[in-house]
């Protein structure tokens, strides 16, 4: 297994300097930046320039669930947060509210756009789902504010009905869906009777959907999980996508982190309907260079196929990872034994047929579809999507190591309508605790490495027998007075990167690598002091939640040139470089203020103790860093940067 070291030297090599480069090519150099020159500052100018929020003007859908009274309104943007749309935008909604329980009528789901959403630019898919999480909780047991972003169709579907925002307000009395429809005056909305829809999975739902709706639509569905809310908290909303709808394939996109699903089954709404003809402007010369930069350059390199330049996807982080014992194995405890390596691309593809696949319109290919490979060793039945998450925390974390079962549980997972982080990392946790105390073992007993239980134990927490384990790791630990090696922060479970390489975490605001970008440094640029890691944390990582407004996906890691012109040419917003950063570090500051709004306390913001006081010997390069001394004066570094932009936050 080791024959892979060479290569994966000459990968990781490779990834060193495609994430310096990318670094450089933000403007984010260490050093390079000003919080004073970021400070937030409106234009006198805008008006002139285009650039007056107030000049754009979105459509706000307000529904009140039991009364079904809905309010259509027109809503100029206050500042330009709201103008890039996104969580830019709820949260700003979400911050005027008080909400002390996820599931309370109070408390809204917003879903909504960015402002590139249905746009041309080539990756304009995003839809996001904001709520204050059942699952992000402070010690204060308030819930904390969440978002989660869904790719493929159905955000261009909303957006062409001539919705921006849908708020859903209150709590239906039966279940629901939701259909929205463009019509010849504006949006219409209509409510139908969800009942028949009940206990199907994620696709079976969207299947059915689709012989309704055969024309235009595209659905958004929350699982048995999301059915099951009170004993899951992390369900997630399965978006349709254009594959899954041509060819009848469990192929849904995912909004999985902080439980939107689940706060969407609270309010009763089994599916949202999104019909509409397609509405595609003239491609602009300008928008089809930057769509060629995104599709080839060096940004999407790492999700790219291999013989289209690429690195092979997320999935390749097993070449890069397991040669340095990076890999999460048995609960983030890497062995050193090499087995982590029988999930890596390089020892499963020659078992199956690997489609590299895409969401609607994109030509970056980041979709590892993972197919049965027939007699003659063409395409037979898909199995499931092969990402780095997924396979990882459901298998090698969980001591899994054969393909069969991993696809199985990740196929599993979707069809329950689950967030694969939360589910696997919480049930690597209770299998660790069955190792760690044989004679009170939780749950059936599962230990790593036992497929049937950890699937029993999959299916009961998607079905709601599980609620100890659907309610996530923090709750479950706390119960049961061992908390070191549940692996979470602000109770939302950690993603398959060591927490031992990655102190960043606890400083995201929406899910440990979606909302904070440092989950990849330490591979690539090995630097173990405290002040390299307090600068990446505040002038580097939350820059990540940029998309998150935009509407555009990560994976094309757009530098911010290139995102200010795609806005001009696009939507004629002229906006410079240097405010575009303002705009997203002052909505991933309001992120920190709400947090404390909500109670969390300076000590939440903190890694699994086990990290400080067990470090593992197994980790390489250059081995564990992050000491209790080490997070210690991290902290009052990084707090001492946010503590003052925080003083001075101005709604
Ligand atoms: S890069 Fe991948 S996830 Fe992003 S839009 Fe393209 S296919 Fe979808």
């Amino acid at each position: 297994m080791r024959q892979a070291g060479l290569a994966a030297q000459a990968m990781l090599s490779f990834v060193r300097s495609f994430i310096t480069d990318r670094i450089s090519a933000l403007g984010l150099l260490s050093g390079e930046v000003d919080c004073e020159v970021w400070r937030f500052q409106m234009r006198l100018s805008f008006q002139e320039t285009r650039n007056d929020p107030k000049a754009v003007v979105y459509t706000r859908c307000t529904i009140d669930l039991p009364s079904r009274d809905v309010r259509l309104e027109d809503v100029p943007c206050r500042n330009l947060e709201e103008v890039l749309g996104g969580f830019g935008r709820s949260f700003q909604i979400l911050g005027e509210r008080t909400i002390v329980n996820a599931f309370t009528p109070e408390n809204p789901l917003i879903v909504n756009t960015g402002i590139l959403t249905g746009s041309s630019v080539m990756t304009g898919l995003r839809t996001y789902f904001s709520a204050y999480s059942p699952l992000k909780v402070s010690a204060k047991g308030l819930p904390g504010a969440m978002w989660s972003a869904g790719s493929d169709k159905f955000g261009c579907k909303l957006r062409w009905t001539g919705v921006d925002e849908l708020i859903l307000e209150g709590r239906a009395s039966g279940p629901v869906m939701i259909v929205l429809r463009r019509g010849s005056e504006g949006p219409t909305v209509e409510f139908k009777p969800a009942d028949h829809l009940l206990g199907l999975s994620c696709h079976d739902k969207i299947m059915r959907l689709q012989k309704d709706y055969p024309q235009d639509a595209h659905f958004a569905v929350i699982g048995p999980a999301g059915e099951n809310y009170e004993a899951c908290y992390f369900a997630a909303v399965g978006l349709s996508t254009e594959n899954q709808l041509k060819s009848g394939d469990d192929k849904c996109r995912w909004a999985g982190r902080g439980g939107m699903g689940s706060v969407m089954g609270y309010k009763n709404v089994i599916a949202i309907v999104a019909q509409a003809p397609d509405q595609m402007g003239k491609l602009k010369p300008e928008i089809r260079d930057i769509n060629r930069e995104s599709a080839t350059g060096p940004g999407s390199r790492k999700f790219r196929e291999k013989d289209k330049g690429g690195l092979g996807g997320t999935w390749a982080h097993y070449e890069v990872f397991n040669p340095n014992n990076l890999l999460p194995q048995d609960n983030f405890r890497p062995k050193g034994d090499d087995k982590p390596w029988l999930m890596s691309r390089t020892v499963v593809e020659p078992q199956f047929f690997i489609k590299a696949e895409s969401c609607y319109r994109c030509g970056i290919n980041c979709h590892k579809n993972v197919y049965d490979k027939t007699a003659e060793g063409g395409r037979g039945r898909f199995r499931a999507k092969f990402d780095y998450e997924p396979v990882n925390l459901l298998s090698t974390n969980l001591g899994i190591h054969d393909p069969n079962q991993g696809a199985d549980l990740i196929s599993l997972v979707d069809r329950l309508g689950m967030d694969s982080i939360s589910v696997g990392t919480t049930i690597a946790y209770v299998l660790d605790y069955n190792e760690r105390h044989p004679e009170k073992p939780l749950f059936n007993g599962a230990r790593f490495g036992d497929f049937e239980r950890v699937k029993e134990l999959i299916e009961g927490t998607g079905r709601g027998r599980y609620p100890e384990i659907g309610r996530g790791v923090k709750r479950l630990s706390e119960r049961l007075g061992d908390t070191a090696y549940a692996m979470q922060c602000k109770g939302l479970e950690l993603p398959a990167y060591l927490p031992d390489t990655n102190p960043g975490y606890p400083w995201a605001i929406a899910g440990g690598h979606m909302s904070m970008a440092t989950h990849l440094l330490y591979p690539a640029e090995r630097d173990q002091s405290v002040d390299y890691w307090a600068k990446a944390i505040t002038q580097r990582g939350l820059f990540q939640v940029r998309d998150d407004m935009l509407g555009i996906c990560k994976f094309t890691i757009m530098s911010p040139d290139m995102a200010a012109q795609a806005l001009k040419h696009e939507v004629g917003l002229e906006i410079t470089t240097q405010e575009l950063l303002a705009t997203v570090r002052h909505a991933y500051i309001r992120g920190l203020w709400m947090e404390r709004k909500q109670g969390f306390e300076r000590s939440e913001y903190t890694l699994p103790s086990e990290v400080f006081d067990r470090p593992n010997s197994k980790l390489g390069l250059g081995g564990p860093f992050v000491t209790r001394e080490f997070f210690s004066a991290l902290s009052e570094k990084v707090w001492s940067v946010f503590d003052q932009e925080l003083v001075n936050f101005t709604l």
